[in-house]
């Protein structure tokens, strides 16, 4: 089981604060942190993806402003945030960069992953970045998020980026090594290596644990694998008190891995052709139609006919000439826009729209072609 994290293409990386920060002095800890960067750069000369979700912010925050101990309220946090993002992303790229990585910080609020035409650009510039050979360091961007709409939680926001970016594996680093079926403290407690299923008894073994740092307790854990092993993640919690404890999993560390229950691919295709409403219809020619049963992209030169009002990232369906449904996808242009593109060279896109936006009309990521 411990060789998940040796297989897996894409792996997102969740850094609680408890472990960022020295529950005494509220310092970050930097010896752990630079094991902890020596555990990705060995991944990433395996040719593995690597990304980070880290927490940290606030705690580090709430020290430098000399906040009181016990429970902020909501605008101290998002206060010590502000302050603390700082240090957190400045430690994260000295030390990178003394591995040679550049590190690229990514803020993300609830909004950049739920709604569509948000979750394409942030998508879009992380995958980016991984092409580019940078690591994405990603918190939530504690600031601006309001009480409604804030993850509040890094175990779920890090679940959100998996299955957004398509990672096939997700690690919760914690001050726990799994989950147990009473708490761990109690005689008889067990743990658990493997679940295969989240079932209400799995949810019920979940109790409140988090600790003053974190905002995360057992519970968000258990949401997060829910969320991740639908988007075709595997999920482990894993204990991050040790020096190098990716590398303490792969040698056999106790963690708690959850089944993926698809494959990212899968996942995606399966939200894109099944759960989203389609906003209207796009015509294409025959050498489109030959190009997307190819595997390719939909080009605004293949597009004739533009029908209904969408936004971009809207899900829409693609027809062939004679009123055939080919396709579903969610498109890089809103109804408008994709009107005034039809038909042209994507080299002309910048002159028609006033700005240069991508080359297809709907990448080949985004699309799913119906079955014949
Ligand atoms: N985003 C918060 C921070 O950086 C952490 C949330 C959590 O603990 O899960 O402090």
């Amino acid at each position: 089981m411990s060789n998940h994290l040796e297989t897996a293409q894409r792996v997102v990386v969740k850094i609680g604060s408890a472990l960022l920060t020295d529950a005494e002095t509220g310092k970050l800890n930097r010896t752990w942190l630079q094991a902890m960067v020596e555990d990705i750069a060995r991944m990433r000369a395996r040719g593995q993806d690597m990304l980070i979700v880290s927490s940290g912010a606030i705690s580090l925050g709430r020290r430098a402003l000399k906040l009181p101990a016990g429970k902020l309220k909501l605008e101290e946090s998002q206060a010590a945030a502000a302050v603390g993002q700082i240090g957190l992303a400045h430690a994260f790229q000295e030390i990178l960069s003394a591995y040679g990585f550049s590190c690229a910080q990514i803020l993300l609020t609830l909004e950049d992953t739920e709604e569509r035409r948000r979750y394409l650009n942030a998508r879009s510039t992380i995958n980016t970045l991984l092409k580019l050979g940078a690591v994405p360091v990603i918190n939530e961007n504690d600031t601006v998020a309001t009480t409604e709409i804030r993850y509040g939680d890094n175990d779920r926001l890090a679940a959100r980026v998996a299955s957004m970016v398509s990672a096939d594996c997700l690690v919760l680093l914690s001050d726990v090594d799994g989950l147990y079926t009473a708490p761990p403290h109690l005689p008889g407690a067990k743990h658990i290596p493997e679940v295969a299923e989240i079932t209400p008894e799995i949810e019920g073994m979940a109790g409140d644990a988090a600790s003053i740092y974190s905002r995360g307790g057992m519970k968000t854990k258990i949401a997060a694998a829910r969320i991740a092993t639908e988007g075709g993640a595997r999920m482990a919690i894993a204990n991050g008190r040790t020096l190098r404890p990716l590398q303490a999993v792969e040698e056999g560390a106790r963690v708690t891995w959850f089944a993926a229950h698809s494959t990212p691919f899968a996942a995606r295709k399966r939200w894109i052709s099944g759960s989203l409403k389609s906003a209207g219809t796009i015509t294409i020619d025959d050498g489109a139609v030959k190009a997307l049963i190819q595997g390719r992209s939909l080009l605004p030169a293949g597009v004739r006919e533009v029908e209904g009002d969408f936004e971009r990232g809207d899900a829409v369906t693609v027809r062939d000439l004679q009123g055939q449904e080919i396709a579903r996808g969610l498109t890089a242009y809103d109804s408008r826009d994709a009107r005034i593109i039809k038909g042209h060279s994507s080299r002309e896109i910048e002159d028609l729209l006033g700005y240069s936006g991508r080359a297809e009309m709907i990448h080949r990521d985004d699309l799913v072609l119906k079955k014949p």
